[in-house]
Parts: structure tokens; C-alpha cells; sequence
């Protein structure tokens, strides 16, 4: 098939595309680069010995979607294309709601008018919202989101479930990731994001490589078995698969709903001494209040992407660390050389 990945130049879709490829699919790339990068894009290539057909272009402009459904014969969509910084969409929720929302909903337009029918969505274990029990599991309604980026997600889902409902046409598998971390195993592609991280594993990896003096762990005093806050990590190149996963199984009308997580749930003081014994690095921490917005701990039950995916997260938590250090150690200043 030949897939239209859009936010293909970031992490998650860098990762998704190698395995794309590998699985023989033709893939096109629309990213604006505002967090993406031509320098993963060639490294995809590298690793896979493959093509890429790279647009640099934004999800909002119609035009350029409807150019690009013309040239190329897209089957599906993997849609990717978003900002993820939930500090960042508390100050600026109209640009949140505006990449996200009106990117997805021109996007949707956009493939309608060309007839396509098929996307992979996406979304995010925040549409839980704060009150839900755990494990998540997808029978369970959305729930009240605590910012911008996760109401953007809930209504992009709801915007999805709605078009499915309106014309059979569509089939639709919203994918609510936990928390992705790792690196493609050769080194050669990870996370690299702008700025200081916001989340937990690139910063573990900077202050390891020497970039930042020490990790602030937001909070001790939760409560969770060692105070600090438990998460449902899960290595990148599972996640990809389980992308590959959905888009084989999009052969019925309707929307359908699959958390990819590994179902288990680590404290951040174990990710930190976990790191340091598989790595033999030392990453000094200092504890820092609780950061806004932060829940206890939350994990998948990821029983249902198995049964009828057929996917499971295969990788442990120590080739997630060791996957992110040899990215990390390799490609110190990320995807600039130097
Ligand atoms: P990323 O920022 O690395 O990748 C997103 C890509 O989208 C970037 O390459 C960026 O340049 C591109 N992009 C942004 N706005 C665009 C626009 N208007 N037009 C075209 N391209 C645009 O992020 P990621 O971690 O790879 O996340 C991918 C998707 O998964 C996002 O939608 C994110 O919300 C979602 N997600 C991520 C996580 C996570 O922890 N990383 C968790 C849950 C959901
Ligand atoms: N975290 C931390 N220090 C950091 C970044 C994150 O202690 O510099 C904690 C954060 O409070 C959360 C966990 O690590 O409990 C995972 O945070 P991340 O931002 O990676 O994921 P999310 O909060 O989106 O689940």
C-alpha cells in the first residue's frame, strides 16, 4: 500500500516509517519540520536501504493536500502530525487547537474530496482524563482532560467517531499511546527534541551525556510504592509495529479504539536506577515539587490490541534504555552533528 504518514519527520513517525518500509509499503512524507527532521529522514533511508517521498508542507493547507492525493495514490493515512507539549498548550491553546483540531479536520476534508477513506489516528492515554481508574481500558468513556493538548486529542477522536458514523465509508483506528521511549536499535534515529525536554527519558538521557547538570524529579510524595510517579513506558519500535498492526486490520467501516501500552507501570525513581545499572552511567537527581497537571500513575490494559491486533509490546524496559543511551551517546547533540 502506499501511505501518506503525515508528521513523518518526528520521533514516533521516523520509527513508524522504517517499519513501513521494511513491510513493503510505499510511503509518502508530509511534515512542516517545525519538530521534524530531513536528517532522520535520510537516516530512515540509511537503515532501510529505501525511498522516502518527502512533502514539506503543513496538514492545514488544503491545497497542498489536494495536490499531493492527486499525484500520489494514497490507500491510508497515518496521521501524526501535531504539537505534544502539554506545558506549552496551557499557554497557547489556539495554536494546539488549531495544528490539531483544524489540522485533523482539513486533513479529513482533504481525503474525503479524494476518496480516501482509511486513517490511523494519533491519540493519547490523556483522553482517560483524571478521574479514570486503572488499568485504562478502551470500554471506558473519555474523561475530563487537564489541558489543551489532551482536550485536542478527545475532540479529534470524537470529530473521527462522528465522520464514521455519518458515512460507512470511513474506517478509522484511533491509537492511545502511553509513553513511548527507546530508539531504533542501530543508533541511527531516536528522540531529539528542541529545547529543554519535557519528558522524563530525554531528559534522563541529556543529563547522561552530559548536556544538563541533573534531573528534577517532580514529586516523591504521591501515592505510589516509592513516591515518585508510575508510567506505562513503552519501546518506540513496538509502538511503530503496532501502527503497521492497525493499518492491516482497517478493513471494516467504523471506528475502532486500541491502547498501546505494555500494561505494566514503572516509577520514575525505577526508570533512574535502571538506566544507571544497564548503562553504568550516573544521572544525578535532585527531588522538585510535583509539576501541574501530573497524575499518580496510570498503565494500559493492553489486552485488547493482542487479542484482535494481534500486537504486543515485545521489548523489556532494559533494551528501551539501552536502545535510548546508544542513540543518545552516538548523537549527543541529537540529529546536529558536532
Ligand atoms: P514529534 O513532535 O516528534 O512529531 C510530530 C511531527 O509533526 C513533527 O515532525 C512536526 O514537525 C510535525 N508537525 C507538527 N505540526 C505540523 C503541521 N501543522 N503540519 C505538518 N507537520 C507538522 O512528536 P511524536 O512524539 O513523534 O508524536 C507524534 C504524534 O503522537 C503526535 O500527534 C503526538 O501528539 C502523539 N503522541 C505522542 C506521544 C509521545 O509521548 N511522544 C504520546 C501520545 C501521543
Ligand atoms: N518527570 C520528572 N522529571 C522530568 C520529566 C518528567 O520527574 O524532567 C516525571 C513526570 O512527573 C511524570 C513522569 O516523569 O511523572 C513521566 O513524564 P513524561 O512527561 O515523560 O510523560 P507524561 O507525564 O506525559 O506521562
Amino acid at each position: 500500500m502506499t501511505i501518506l504518514v503525515t508528521g513523518g519527520a518526528g520521533y514516533i513517525g521516523t520509527h513508524t516509517v522504517v517499519e513501513l518500509l521494511q513491510g513493503g509499503h510505499e510511503v509518502v512524507v508530509l511534515d512542516s519540520l517545525v519538530n521534524g527532521s530531513r536528517e532522520a529522514l535520510h537516516r530512515v533511508e540509511g537503515i532501510t536501504g529505501k525511498a522516502i517521498c518527502f512533502i514539506e508542507g503543513d496538514v492545514r493547507d488544503r491545497a497542498l493536500l489536494d495536490e499531493l492525493f492527486v499525484e500520489h495514490s494514497i490507500e491510508a493515512v497515518i496521521h501524526f502530525a501535531g504539537l505534544k507539549a502539554v506545558g506549552e498548550s496551557i499557554e497557547k491553546p489556539l495554536a494546539y487547537y488549531d495544528v490539531n483540531v483544524h489540522g485533523s479536520l482539513v486533513l479529513c476534508q482533504a481525503m474525503a474530496a479524494a476518496g480516501v477513506h482509511r486513517m490511523v489516528f494519533s491519540s493519547s492515554a490523556t483522553v482517560y482524563g483524571e478521574d479514570a481508574p486503572v488499568p485504562y481500558m478502551e470500554t471506558m468513556l473519555r474523561g475530563r482532560t487537564s489541558n489543551p493538548y489532551g482536550s485536542s486529542k478527545a475532540m479529534v477522536e470524537q470529530m473521527l467517531s462522528d465522520l464514521c458514523c455519518a458515512d460507512k465509508r470511513w474506517m478509522v483506528t484511533l491509537l492511545r499511546y502511553f509513553n513511548p521511549i527507546g530508539a531504533h536499535i542501530s543508533g541511527e534515529i531516536g528522540e531529539d527534541p528542541q529545547g529543554i525536554p519535557n519528558n522524563l527519558m530525554p531528559f534522563i538521557a541529556q543529563v547522561a551525556v552530559g548536556r544538563r547538570r541533573e534531573l528534577a524529579i517532580f514529586g516523591d510524595d504521591y501515592p505510589t510504592h516509592d513516591g515518585t510517579c508510575v508510567r506505562d513506558y513503552l519501546h518506540v519500535m513496538d509502538l511503530a509495529a503496532g501502527h503497521v498492526a492497525a493499518l492491516s486490520s482497517l478493513q471494516h467501516a467504523g471506528v475502532r479504539i486500541y491502547n498501546l501500552g505494555t500494561g505494566h507501570g514503572i516509577s520514575v525513581l525505577e526508570m533512574v536506577n535502571t538506566f544507571e545499572r544497564v548503562t553504568g552511567q550516573t544521572v544525578p537527581f535532585r527531588i522538585a515539587p510535583r509539576r501541574d497537571g501530573d497524575l499518580a500513575a496510570f498503565w494500559a490494559d493492553a489486552g485488547k490490541a493482542e487479542r484482535e491486533l494481534g500486537w504486543r509490546a515485545e521489548r523489556g524496559l532494559e533494551a528501551m534504555l539501552h536502545d535510548t543511551w546508544r542513540w543518545q551517546e552516538q548523537n549527543p547533540r541529537g540529529y546536529v552533528p558536532g
